[in-house]
């Protein structure tokens, strides 16, 4: 971030705008919105800031700049039309460390001015650094077809209840679920609207009827296979509502940096042998979290309920009686399959499709290999990159053809994704720079990738 976003208060700030043509004119214009104090100096000055300074609104001085006119500014403004001046001006201020900005010139400039949205009280302000004018303005009209109408009325609204909401609920997180439920429900609706006397009502009525919740909740969320995109709409809401998220490897830092900022994240780790924390004290941490009031999520890969332990937590909360609710996810098998051209049950090759866990115990895997050896059937072994040998092996030694195709799917619909096929017989060798997390699809519908693959990150 080369820019730090920030807003000035303009009650006691003191302004120097030097030019006054047209482009000061803009600035002067948007500065006349604000508080500031703003002081003019240039030889000539346009109508528009002639008229404002006929009307009091700001100070002009119709001379040449001096180097003095800094003396009593704390933010400085240039927009003459002579390049040479600007950039003087511009070294004389930061000499003085005075926040500078040359109109149309950034590298002159100490800081630069977003683009807004105003809709005072409630501003949103823009900037891609210069980078993307375009973009900005292409986002900034989807903001703006978003934002309703009487969105400032909302925000006044609210700050007219604030003080009376925070009496009524002295813990923050109840004062921001309340706030939430406000903003989201038939009270801002009755804003929106324009009926505010009605919504007024309604809000009275809800704070004497809402007694503060002391009990949070815990969401068992799947984050899916790790494009974020793959998240579903329902994933993405919690996520942004959630206090404390608690998430393992397997979840993508695109798809944490989705998570409200202010939520506290748990990483609870697990990686195949390496358990950073205990499946109890994860099942422990949730009870802990929810029973101190706050909106849990648990953040996992995939879908929680496949090779995801979910179960198990959800008995734990069933046992402390904690409210909980389950959102699934696209889990791997799904993205690996979509993103590497391997249609899972592709009628001329597999009538049906296993998920089984490749997780070694003891050098082995204790799997039913003759269930598993069945004609047209595709496997998919999830946790299974360790065990490739044995996968390899036992499936050979309970009858399949050793030159059955076998693929390798990596980090699976990310920009990492890497996909190697083979048969059981090579795949050992040819897979040997595969790493975790890897999933591995077995069966003939692997030959289909040649024609079908169509994700080439
Ligand atoms: N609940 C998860 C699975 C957890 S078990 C789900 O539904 O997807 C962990 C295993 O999932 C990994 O060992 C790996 O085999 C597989 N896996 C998860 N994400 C993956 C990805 N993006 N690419 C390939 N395999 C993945």
């Amino acid at each position: 971030m080369q820019y730090f976003p920030l807003f000035v208060d303009t009650n006691t700030l003191q302004v120097l705008v030097v030019g006054a043509g047209e482009v000061a004119a803009r600035k002067v214009e948007l500065l006349m919105r604000t508080h500031a104090q703003v002081e003019v100096v240039a030889p000539e000055a346009c109508q528009a800031i002639q008229a404002l300074a006929a009307r009091g609104k700001l100070s002009l001085q119709q001379r040449p700049y001096l180097e003095s006119d800094l003396d009593k500014a704390q933010l400085v403004f240039v927009a003459t039309n002579d390049t040479e001046l600007n950039a003087q001006i511009s070294h004389q201020a930061k000499a003085r460390k005075l926040l500078v900005n040359v109109v149309d010139a950034p590298k002159l400039c100490g800081f630069i001015t977003p683009s807004i949205i105003d809709r005072s009280p409630l501003l949103i302000a823009m900037s891609s650094g210069g980078s993307a004018p375009v973009l900005l303005r292409y986002l900034r009209q989807k903001l703006e077809a978003f934002l309703p109408r009487r969105i400032s009325s909302l925000a006044e609204f609210a700050d007219s209840f604030r003080e009376q909401v925070k009496q009524h609920f002295a813990n923050v997180t109840q004062r921001r679920y309340f706030w939430e439920e406000v903003f989201d429900g038939e009270v801002a609706e009755q804003v929106l609207k324009g009926n505010s006397p009605l919504a007024r009502e309604m809000m009275v009525a809800k704070l004497q009827q809402d007694a503060p919740k002391t009990e949070g909740e815990v969401y068992l969320v799947g984050a899916g296979p790790g494009d974020p995109e793959l998240l579903t709409f329902r994933a993405l809401r919690l996520m942004q509502k959630a206090d404390v998220v608690v998430y393992d490897r397997l979840v993508s830092q695109d798809i944490l940096d989705m998570v409200r900022r202010d939520a506290e994240k748990v990483y609870v780790g697990k990686a195949a042998s390496n358990h950073t924390l205990p499946q109890e004290d994860i099942n422990q941490l949730l009870v802990r979290e929810a029973k101190a009031g706050k909106r849990v999520v648990r953040l996992k890969g995939g879908d929680p309920f496949i090779f995801g332990r979910g179960g198990e937590e959800i008995e734990e909360l069933i046992a402390h009686d904690i409210g909980f609710e389950v959102v699934p996810g696209i889990t791997a098998a799904s993205g690996a399959s979509s993103y590497a051209g391997i249609p899972l049950t592709h009628r001329d090759h597999a009538q049906s499709v296993v998920f089984a866990t490749g997780h070694l115990k003891d050098d082995s895997i204790n799997l039913d290999w003759p269930a598993l050896v069945q004609k047209r059937q595709t496997l998919v072994f999830y946790m299974g990159l360790t065990g490739l040998p044995v996968i390899c092996r036992e499936l050979i030694a309970h009858g399949m053809p050793s030159d059955m195709p076998i693929a390798l799917v990596e980090q699976a619909t990310t920009n990492q994704q890497q996909v190697v096929a083979g048969t059981l017989a090579d795949i050992e060798h040819k897979a040997a720079h595969i790493k975790p997390p890897a999933l591995i699809i077995v069966g003939t519908v692997v030959t289909l990738r040649d024609k079908l693959n169509w994700f080439n990150p």
